[in-house]
């Protein structure tokens, strides 16, 4: 049973109601599936985690390399072996799978090298090992250039911005940018625009440094030489930058891609890199401009210059190459008893910018234990009804690749077949659970959380997400960064993203098993916790007899949105008048979809329906989020296709819901605005209807 029936104000107190009923089920398969949780929780091995998570990141693996093949290799075989069908994915796609070569000097008023390497340390067996690489940028510019220095604080469109009004002229200059507030590429991108002839990318010790605790090894913070590298890959589309919309087939197969050449494609062309703050030093010491507006300021023991001055030389030399390169997706399935054409997919990719003992193998490690423990399950006699995907995608570090490909090749089977797509990239990296959802999965994600111990707990893992204060917890909505972005805001497949966090040495050297087993998650007791929970959501998902969409939720979240949206545009446009036809259709959409869960309960009391019927039922909610996926797009890219939501065009991770209206609330606009009235209320429109059919349906 769905939380009420009455809408908004009795949501919070009905928590203890829904605890007891599976939303989408019979009270009689409700049972039955009981009875298949209780045994799923006593099947999971918790020692799994480990012994893959050890296996996995014993060596450093990004995407294109070697030894990232050896890992694929060990996901097919582990997958096969735990009766896993498995098949691998390949796409040619342009890539800079090296740093190549890169350097930087203070070449005046004295010469300095500057390290862009982590340091060996002692206590870290794993920071010595021979393949690690210095800090570099995936898809920086190629380039030599002695120039000033300008400090440009996080480098956003705002920071920018300020510095031109400051007076500052950027052109010609290296621009030193710490990192935070956005996506790196758009640092890179901004600096670019601004007539830069290079970016230094550094974490400031403020941000993640000494100023905030101790330093790894002895505590969880960048030391002066651990180095955050990234990819800069800032396209109007996500994935491979030569075949947007098209999957970067193997340019030996059967099938020929039409692809862009590289250089039409527009992608940064001046050299950028990334220090640690204790090479960065040199430069501040020696910075003589005018001292920085307030917030600039950062932890390095120096009054922070906007400009260098004419005295200060500094020297970035980096040259990286682009070649086509071969990468792998490999998809497990376990193919469902009653209706295998009904997917429940979930995935983590499996290259690393060095270990990836936090990100992403965590995610890797659980969904490898899942997958033998959904074996173990099976001998059992217990299969799920519908099919359960594992996706382990390759190339997402360089700019979420592997899994975009693999959505555009699969783009009309996903649309009409998958039931959800569960993100689990670095999914056990702490103890701190937390959830991103599209509003039809956040019941779910409520109802299944109930059923999980909390490690060390007498507590359920919805408890202790909770906290003490609160009646439900906080979901948070679907932003960019990971592999969720093409299957959500391309094909719109409900989506989420969820795991725990702790602390972390983001994509550092250091991110290896010794700073797992040290700090964080030395009880590797979430592992288990985690494959559970996803173990158990995955079960409930593919046994319900009517998936369990959270369909009101469209109304209550579409209205906070565009209350939130209306409040911001009157902001800056007093006169404006809000959207009209669109708040018509969500009183009308709120309507019909309390009566849909009236009917769909109605139906599961009295179950007159057959199983032909009932799978008609399925498609059509399957169907409903593609209500809001718009053939014309986003202005800002046409590749996204999702009113619903996208990435944060400006910022890369951020999520940005109603992206339509979102960008022209950036811009401060307001000519398109009934334009957007009329595309969302079409797209609200058009949902009411299906959802219409259904209540018609489920009579
Ligand atoms: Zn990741």
């Amino acid at each position: 049973m769905k939380r009420t029936f009455v809408g908004l104000l009795a949501f919070a107190v009905s928590s203890a109601a829904w605890a007891q009923n599976y939303s989408g089920y019979t009270p009689a398969s409700q049972k039955k599936q009981e009875e298949i949780e209780k045994k799923w929780l006593t099947t999971t091995d918790f020692s799994r985690f480990r012994t893959h998570l050890t296996a996995l990141t014993s060596v450093p693996h990004t995407a294109g390399s070697v030894q990232n093949e050896k890992v694929r290799d060990y996901l097919v075989e582990t997958m096969e072996k735990a009766g896993w069908k498995s098949t691998v994915y390949p796409y040619d796609i342009l890539l800079p799978k090296e740093p190549g070569y890169s350097s930087v000097f203070v070449v005046a008023p004295v010469r300095i090298p500057l390290n862009n390497q982590e340091y060996v340390l002692p206590e870290d067996p794993y920071s010595a090992h021979p393949d690690l690489w210095p800090g570099w940028n995936a898809w920086s510019g190629s380039g030599n250039v002695t120039a000033e220095v300008v400090y440009a604080n996080y480098g956003t469109k705002a920071d920018f911005e300020r510095l031109e009004k400051e007076g500052i002229d950027i052109k010609g200059k290296i621009v030193l940018a710490r990192y935070g507030g956005n996506f790196r590429g758009y640092k890179a991108k901004f600096a670019e625009q601004y007539g830069a002839a290079g970016l230094i990318i550094y974490t400031d010790p403020a941000d993640a440094g000494y100023m905030k605790g101790l330093v790894y090894p002895q505590g969880v913070f960048y030391n002066e030489s651990s180095i955050q590298r990234g990819s800069l890959l800032t396209l109007d589309f996500t994935g491979d930058a030569l075949t947007p919309f098209e999957p970067a087939l193997p340019l030996d197969g059967a099938k020929k891609i039409k692809r862009l050449k590289p250089e039409e494609v527009g992608l940064h062309t001046i050299p950028v890199t990334s220090l640690p703050y204790g090479s960065v030093k040199e430069i501040f010491a020696r910075m003589t401009g005018k001292p920085v507006p307030a917030g600039w300021q950062g932890g390095l023991p120096y009054t922070y210059r906007l400009t260098g001055g004419a005295d200060l030389k500094v020297n970035l030399n980096v040259q990286q190459k682009k070649d086509m390169v071969r990468v792998y997706d490999v998809i497990g399935k376990w193919e469902g008893t009653e209706n295998p054409d009904e997917w429940i997919i979930m995935g983590c990719h499996y290259d690393a910018w060095s270990f990836g003992s936090t990100d992403p193998n965590s995610g890797t490690a659980m969904m490898l234990a899942l997958a033998e423990s959904m074996n173990k399950l099976a001998q059992q006699g217990i299969k799920p009804k519908r099919s359960i995907l594992i996706g382990h995608w390759d190339a997402e570090e360089h700019g979420v690749i592997g899994s975009t490909e693999w959505v555009e090749q699969m783009h009309d089977e996903l649309k009409a077949k998958a039931v959800t797509y569960i993100n689990l990239d670095a999914a056990v990296s702490g103890r701190n659970f937390g959830a991103s959802a599209s509003p039809s999965m956040k019941q779910v994600i409520l109802e299944t959380t109930q059923k999980i111990s909390f490690p060390d707990s007498s507590k359920t893992l919805f408890e202790v997400w909770k906290g003490a204060k609160k009646q439900e917890p906080n979901i948070g909505n679907l932003g960019g960064g990971s592999d969720h972005i093409a299957f959500y805001m391309h094909v719109g497949v409900p989506s989420l993203n969820a795991g725990v966090g702790g602390p972390t040495l983001y994509h550092t050297n250091y991110d290896n098993l010794t700073f797992y087993e040290k700090f964080a998650e030395p009880s590797f007791q979430m592992g288990g916790m985690m494959e559970q929970w996803v173990g158990l959501l995955s079960l409930r998902l593919a046994n319900a007899d009517v998936l369990p969409y959270d369909i009101p939720r469209y109304a209550t979240d579409l209205k906070t949105h565009f209350e939130a949206a209306e409040k911001q545009i009157k902001g800056y446009s007093p006169d404006f008048k809000g959207f009209v036809k669109v708040q018509k259709e969500i009183k009308e959409l709120d309507i019909i979809a309390q009566a849909f869960d009236k009917a769909m309960a109605a139906q599961l009391k009295k179950q007159t329906k057959t199983a032909a019927q009932m799978q008609q039922i399925n498609a059509k909610l399957r169907a409903l989020e593609k209500a809001f996926i718009d053939e014309k797009g986003m202005y800002f890219g046409s590749w996204y296709r999702s009113l619903y939501a996208s990435s944060d065009p400006f910022s890369g991770y951020a999520s940005w819901v109603l992206p339509g209206i979102q960008y022209e609330i950036e811009g401060k606009k307001t000519d398109k605005l009934t334009e957007w009235d009329g595309r969302y209320a079409g797209a609200i429109q058009q949902l009411k209807n299906q959802i219409s059919e259904l209540n018609q349906l489920l009579k």
